[in-house]
């Protein structure tokens, strides 16, 4: 059941909240005692006014509500520590509020979020009983019968790889963590005190501090997959409440087939096409889970659900959607390409982009791509290009012998630079624009590695692409958690050359992506962009360049 709460009214009140709380002709069940308002447009002081409260709320921190202008991309500046770029231009420029209905419902969420939504209901939950809030909206869905606030978060302490790189370059804190801090202090939660459960991706960063967990206050961590353990959980908190409650649980891998399609609009229309990889890299949290592919019309019915929640795209998601319904590693092209095909010519579909991708499966079937390619009109006005996150790494076949042969196979480590140097070339020349990571400091790196890498990203510049440096992090969980990370200060000469080929090579393809990236955005964001890239880009080139040379680079 609905739950409907009243509360004394003690203005001020935003006209926004006084809609939605003064709903015309609405009469709310059972009114208490007293006078209370309703259909008009100004409460009076010490008026009841009413508003729902749901049993279980599930949010995310103000990073992750957002549609990004429908640019996947920009989702990525939320690994900006503070500092980088002041609040009052990082939001409007590349994190804008998600749109949300009077009530405070998200109208397109976190995969994530949608799936714990999704089982939830698929379990017997009542669907009176959740909603996929707007983390700014608190306060009008929670209330004292709210039992679970659930958030999932991607980097709640700032520690994933993207964020502590650049903190520790840059300084400052991730904005992830100040976030989730920020959505944790919200008076709605400290007033009814429900159980706080945190889950997501980043969660196992928590799982291992507890006194962090303790401090922020959040009762119980879920880490691992959350359609069957996510269910199970909340049924006991319902019952019991924190009795009991363990500080951490871990969610059982879930069959295919127990994985529910979600009820409502996702992030610029993110599908999972596929779960976990098999590629198994010693850095990687992904390493240890199960590959499955999702049907296609479970897939379709996603894509339909999206379109009715007004998204007009869909990005596939998955750690390596070339592995779609593939045999072991080895891709099955008519499986890939007909995915693609179907989500593309689904009604209401204007554009199809992916998540993931590795390079190995592209140039072992480069007749996939060249599939894809025409299947999805790139290089025409229409579709100019597509973009897939792709990993390199090292150019060292030392280093990929060591801590990451499933990433090359069914190549050899040795083979390695030459597949990133066809791969890139497959994917520029059918369209796709390959954004890729490279990892600094991984554990046995020597100076002629770091070297291999920077000729390796050097000889990229004439694909179109993008290469991100990161500082090795070890991340618990993996088999490298006990793994020693690079910090600023262990940075060599050979690290500054090859973050300053990185970044080089990405200022010199920042403004023709960004042509077709952000064509189709909205006027503002092209000026504001445009002046960004061509001022901006200049003073950081310059200021990475410095310091490069401060520390004895040949750059
Ligand atoms: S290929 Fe990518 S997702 Fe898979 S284990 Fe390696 S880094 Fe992780």
């Amino acid at each position: 059941m609905l739950r409907v709460t009243f509360k004394k009214y003690h203005g001020p009140i935003k006209v926004r909240d006084a809609a939605m709380f003064l709903l015309p002709g609405y009469a709310p069940p059972n009114p208490p005692p007293g006078e209370y308002v309703t259909g008009c447009d100004s409460p009076g002081d010490g008026d009841y006014i009413w508003f729902m409260a749901y049993r279980i709320v599930i949010t995310c921190d103000r990073t992750m509500a957002s549609d990004y202008h429908g640019l996947i991309f920009f989702g990525f500046s939320a690994c900006l520590p503070s500092g980088t770029l002041p609040d009052r231009l990082y939001y409007p420029l590349f994190c804008p509020s998600g749109k949300h209905d009077d009530q405070g419902r998200l109208l397109h969420a976190n995969c994530g979020m949608r799936k714990i939504e999704a089982a939830l209901l698929a379990d017997g939950f009542s669907r009176d009983d959740i909603v996929v809030a707007h983390p700014d909206c608190l306060d009008r869905v929670i209330g004292p019968e709210t039992r679970i606030v659930s958030i999932s978060a991607n980097d709640p302490l700032g520690i994933g790889p993207a964020t502590s790189t650049y903190s520790e370059l840059w300084g400052g804190e991730g904005r992830m963590a100040i976030e989730l801090r920020r959505l944790l202090r919200d008076p709605a939660i400290r007033r009814h005190r429900p159980v706080v459960v945190l889950g997501g991706p980043g969660a196992w960063q928590l799982s291992v501090d507890d006194r962090k967990r303790r401090q922020l206050g959040i009762d119980c961590v879920f880490v691992g997959e959350g359609e069957v353990g996510g269910p199970r959980l909340f049924r006991r908190i319902l019952e019991n409440g924190r009795d009991g409650l363990p500080a951490v649980v871990t969610g059982e891998p879930v069959p295919v087939e127990a994985i529910p399609d979600i009820v409502g609009g996702t992030t610029i229309g993110i599908i999972e096409a596929t779960r976990g990889c098999a590629r198994s890299c010693s850095f990687c949290v992904p390493s240890v889970r199960k590959v499955r592919s999702r049907p296609l019309e479970n897939i379709l019915r996603e894509v339909q659900v999206n379109m009715d929640a007004g998204n007009t795209g869909v990005i596939l998601h998955g750690e390596d959607v070339l592995l779609y319904r593939s045999d072991g590693l080895k891709v099955n092209p008519d499986a890939v390409v007909e995915m693609f095909e179907r989500v593309y010519t689904a009604p209401g579909v204007r554009f199809v982009g992916a998540s993931h991708a590795a390079l190995s499966s592209a140039v072992s079937s480069p007749q996939t791509i060249e599939r894809l390619s025409r299947v999805l009109e790139l290089g025409t006005v229409k579709n100019p290009t597509n973009y897939f996150q792709v990993g390199i790494e090292t150019a060292s076949p030392k280093l990929i012998g060591r801590h990451m042969k499933g990433k090359v196979y069914p190549f050899e480590p040795g083979q390695w630079p030459q597949v990133v140097r066809d791969g890139f070339k497959l994917l520029h020349d059918n369209h796709f624009v390959g954004c890729a990571t490279v990892i600094m400091g991984l554990p046995g790196e020597e100076r002629e590695d770091i070297e291999q890498t920077t000729e390796l990203v050097k000889s990229l510049r004439p694909c179109q692409s993008l290469v991100v440096p990161l500082l090795f992090s070890p991340l618990q969980t993996t088999r490298l958690e006990y793994a020693t990370a690079l910090k600023k200060k262990d940075l060599t000469a050979q690290h500054y050359e090859l973050i300053t080929a990185c970044w080089d090579h990405n200022f010199a393809w920042f403004p023709p992506m960004w042509v077709n990236y952000g064509r189709d955005s909205n006027p503002l964001l092209r000026v504001a962009m445009r002046f960004v890239l061509t001022h901006g880009a200049k003073l950081v080139k310059y200021r990475i360049h410095r310091d490069a040379r401060r520390h004895g680079a040949r750059v």
